[in-house]
């Protein structure tokens, strides 16, 4: 494992903020995970789906960036630090069905089961059958997970994921073309590779019979994408994107959100919650 001291965080999350974490641990094996799970941690995947305080965390950040994975027919067992694109890759390789629309999301296995990531419709959570985790010292294999929209339990409830089973479908030979679309139509209407950002800011809205708004539609009709706050803008190609085009702050994307958020509030009267998880040091 390599360990640092006093180094900021900043330059190990995608939207390029934080201040300096007391100390911060990349592990080099899922072997040593174990053993750093005690006292006062917190621990990310590729950090693309996190905003870091300016302040800095005062304890041990554990990025965990690596991992294995095997297919065995139709069953892919994964280490949490495995990448998702990786398995996504596997997956399509094998001419297996269920991860193809996922393509093009960044960061671990881990950090996808933690917010069930997904996209067109599609969620990790549809195909996590099992899970290994850690939580309060003890090590737990469970096949009841409970995943929400962009949702799970080690959310709502904490653990740390070591290892899941996933289970895809016999495939149709269409995997690869779907893969090529999605990825294609993400270029499109995400921000360029290498933004500095942490994939969309708000989560979609859900109503009460179930029917979904994009986050982005209704950031759009009030005109979000002139706002700025600092070097943090709304992204000009999708409203609900901030994006870091310089030297933002954690206050500046906090302030942006939340101008944001009022716009929408005042117009709909629905308050937009965040997807993003904003780290905060207790
Ligand atoms: C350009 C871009 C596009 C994106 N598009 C999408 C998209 O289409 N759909 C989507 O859902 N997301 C998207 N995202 C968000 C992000 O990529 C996903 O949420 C991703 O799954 C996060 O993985 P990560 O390893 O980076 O997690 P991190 O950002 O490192 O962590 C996110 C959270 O998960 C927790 N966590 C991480 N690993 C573990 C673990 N092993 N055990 C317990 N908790 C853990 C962390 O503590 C943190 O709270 C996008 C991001 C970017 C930058």
């Amino acid at each position: 494992m390599k360990v640092l001291k006093n180094v900021p965080l900043s330059d190990f999350s995608n939207f390029g903020v934080g201040g300096p974490a007391k100390e911060v641990i990349f592990i080099d094996s899922p072997e040593e995970l174990p053993e750093l799970l005690e006292g006062d941690f917190l621990l990310f995947g590729e950090a693309t789906n996190v905003l870091f305080p300016d302040e800095g965390l005062d304890k041990r950040i554990i990025f965990n960036r690596r991992g294995n994975f095997q297919v065995d027919g139709l069953w892919i067992i994964a280490d949490s630090g495995a990448s998702l694109a990786e398995i996504v890759n596997a997956a399509v390789e094998n001419r297996l069905s269920g991860l193809e629309y996922l393509a093009g999301i960044p960061g671990t296995l881990g950090g996808a089961i933690f917010g069930n990531a997904g996209a067109f419709g599609k969620q990790i959570g549809d195909i996590v059958k099992e899970v290994e985790y850690w939580k309060d010292g003890r090590v737990i294999k469970s096949k009841k997970i409970g995943f929400g929209y962009r949702d799970s339990q080690f959310k709502r409830e904490g653990g740390i994921i070591l290892r899941a089973w996933l289970k895809l479908e016999r495939g149709t030979g269409r995997e690869k073309k779907i893969q090529e679309e999605v990825i294609s139509l993400r270029r499109k209407k995400h921000p360029p590779p290498g933004t500095a950002c942490a994939g969309s800011f708000f989560k979609n809205v859900v109503l009460p019979n179930g029917e979904k708004i994009a986050a982005g539609l209704l950031l759009d009709k009030v005109g979000a994408k002139n706002l700025r706050v600092g070097d943090a803008r709304v992204f000009e190609g999708h409203a609900n994107f901030i994006i870091n085009t310089g030297h933002a702050t954690a206050k500046d994307i906090i302030t942006l959100a939340n101008l944001m958020k009022d716009r929408v509030r005042q117009v709909f009267g629905i308050t937009l919650e965040e997807e993003v998880i904003i780290v905060r040091d207790p």
